[in-house]
């Protein structure tokens, strides 16, 4: 088994961000789950499933083939032989992920896929259930949390910096909603696991998270 650090925790927090920064501090590869969901979320928009039809989603489901590949240090999704990169990240594949994710069917297609590989490399590995269901042996785990408020502040710099028009309490609203669908869905709810360290970065910078994760890293492995 590689090194593993797992980060967990609601939407926008800045898992992303973060823990891209200490990959590349720790020379590990940064493995984005949340990618893996969305790869399959487009597919299932793609071939119109409702995002109610659980049937649906549980046989559409197989017929998404998501691998991942790295190009310069960035994750690149493959979706059926395809670079999806460019099309993951919009609202309608974020809440359709939202909604998918919690079939039972679709996070067991994605489960071997983030163990094999944590398993073959150092990772640092986020998603929503990293250190509780898929790495239940992490040497890190970190559970990265924020306000509401904060993190629909911050989607809303990071949209409008694309320029793209958007509605901060539509933002809010949206995260609101999605942080109650991952934690209360049946099958590997987002929580925090017993034995991660839990990190608010609601009043913290970018650097000073990346450092104390450092630290942390470095008290349980070095
Ligand atoms: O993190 P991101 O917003 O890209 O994730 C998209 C969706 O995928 C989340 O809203 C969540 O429902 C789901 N997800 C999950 N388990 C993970 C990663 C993401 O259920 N490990």
């Amino acid at each position: 088994m590689g090194c593993n650090i797992a980060i967990d925790g609601p939407a926008g927090a800045g898992k992303s961000t973060i823990a891209k920064r200490v990959a590349k501090e720790l020379s590990f590869i940064y493995v984005d789950t949340g990618a893996m969901y969305r790869a399959v979320a487009l597919y299932l928009l793609k071939m119109n499933v409702n995002g109610q039809d659980t049937e649906g989603i549980s046989k559409a489901c197989t017929g998404a083939s998501v691998s991942i590949e790295y190009k310069d240090g960035e994750q690149i999704v493959m979706l059926n032989g395809e670079n999806v990169n460019p099309y993951l990240r919009t609202e309608e594949v974020g809440n359709m992920a939202s909604v998918s994710s919690a079939n039972p069917k679709v996070r067991e297609h994605l489960l071997n896929l983030q163990r094999s590989l944590a398993a073959e490399n150092d990772v640092v590995m986020d998603g929503r259930d990293i250190g509780t269901t898929i790495l239940p042996d992490a040497q890190v785990k970190i559970f990265l949390t924020a306000s509401a408020d904060t993190r629909a502040k911050r989607r809303y710099l990071e949209l409008s910096e694309k320029g793209v028009a958007c509605d901060i309490e539509e933002i809010k609203k949206d995260i609101i909603e999605r942080d109650y669908r991952d934690m209360h869905r049946e099958v590997s709810p987002l929580c925090q696991a017993a034995d991660a360290v839990l990190l608010d970065s609601s009043d913290m910078t970018i650097d000073e998270v990346v450092e104390e994760m450092l630290r942390i890293y470095r008290e349980k492995v070095a």
